[in-house]
């Protein structure tokens, strides 16, 4: 059981310590307390753990400083859409909003491999209007032998270029500790010239002991992609560990299945599951067309897959999207025959816009029919 409590409610006020005393003396019942500091009001939630089934919500609502009583089921009991939950589905993080209801594009280097590609790149994306991207440092190879990326070599230049050409927040994924350390640092040097939303990446998704010093830290918030080979449950269980550790910022990415029937793509394209786990939990859900189709195929229409894919999730209802883009994909280190090409950005971009109109029509079209 959640208790919401009414906004800006002090820790040092008579009625909270009122509150606490109570649920204290409440038998087989323990709390923990999760404060969420936003930029114009401090939430408060006290987390209800035992036989709350006990508990009849009535008398819970009229104990002091309680705003509203959400009953959770067992599953994502952070994350999760429970009954008559309508706490908040988005979060803000360097000025962008993510939830379930915007959508972001994250257009950039899988890997970076020189200055001059990242500063390529980024200039496209300012003259384009974008203000997010995706940047890879730390790369999990499939062989031993395989580029693994520049690490946190690359971080200053990656960043002090983000804050040039005005990049709020940079997708970047992390294998290791290590490697939020090390961004940590550089952002501080750089004087926190752009932001990071750190991302666990598909072979990482049940790395439980680094999804949970990267929940511990609430500072960045986190991309989690699905497990490419387990079920959608142990994903987004994978996400709940995250926010029970205290980071709500979760973002969900699909990014396509591993299964023989993904021929003749990379990954079997999962994006009719963005209104799944939307229903499902509480988080924006980011799709990853590059990862999942994996090639630059056309289709008789003129449009790639990729982009047929993209479209596919946006107007799906997709939150966020992470895309491979490269000035010289034959020169990219990762990945160069997913990426797109820098001149076909627009194209990108104007389809983007195509395909959530189309969403938003469709969500005024299901209203309408609702109200009839
Ligand atoms: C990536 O986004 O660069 C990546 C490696 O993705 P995934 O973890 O989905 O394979
Ligand atoms: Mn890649």
């Amino acid at each position: 059981m959640i208790l919401v409590l009414s906004p800006d409610i002090r820790p040092d006020s008579p009625e909270y310590k009122q509150l606490l005393t109570h649920l204290a003396n409440l038998p087989g019942i323990s709390t923990r307390v999760h404060t969420e500091v936003g930029s114009e009001q401090t939430l408060t939630e006290v987390y209800l753990i035992g036989n709350t089934k006990a508990l009849p919500v009535e008398d819970m609502q009229s104990l002091p400083c309680v705003d509203r009583v959400v009953r959770i089921s067992e599953e994502y009991r952070v994350l999760g859409r429970h009954k008559n939950d309508n706490r908040a589905t988005y979060f803000d993080y360097n000025g962008v909003r993510f939830g379930q209801d915007t959508l972001n594009v994250f257009a950039g280097l899988c890997a970076v491999d020189t200055l001059e590609h990242v500063e390529l790149m980024m200039r496209a994306l300012r003259d384009n209007g974008q203000i997010c991207t995706r940047m890879g440092a730390y790369k999990p190879r499939t062989s031993p032998y395989s580029f693994q990326g520049h690490g946190k070599a690359c971080l200053p230049y990656v960043f002090e270029l983000a804050g040039k050409y005005g990049i709020k927040v940079i997708a970047m994924e992390i294998t290791h500790e290590s490697h939020l350390e090390e961004i940590c640092e550089a952002l501080y040097v750089t004087g926190n010239s752009t932001g990071i939303m750190l991302q666990i990446g598909t072979r990482n998704t049940q790395n439980f002991e680094l999804l949970k010093i990267v929940g511990r830290q609430q500072e960045l918030p986190v991309l989690i992609k699905r497990g490419f080979g387990i079920t959608l449950d142990e994903s987004l269980n994978a996400a709940e560990y995250l926010a029970s550790e205290g980071n709500r910022k979760v973002v969900f990415g699909l990014r396509g299945m591993k299964t023989n029937m993904g021929d003749p793509h990379r990954n079997f394209v999962d994006f009719a599951h963005v209104p799944v786990v939307k229903r499902l939990t509480r988080m924006p859900v980011c799709i990853d067309p590059s990862h999942s189709v994996g090639l630059r195929a056309t289709s008789p229409d003129g449009i790639l897959d990729i982009m047929h894919a993209t479209a596919q999730g946006i107007i799906a209802g997709a939150n966020m999207v992470l895309v491979d883009f490269h000035p010289v994909p034959s020169k990219a280190l990762v990945d160069g025959p997913q990426a797109l090409l820098i001149k076909e950005l627009p194209f990108f971009l104007e389809d983007v816009r195509i395909a959530r109109q189309a969403y938003q029509q469709r969500v005024v079209l299901a209203e309408r029919y609702a109200d009839a």
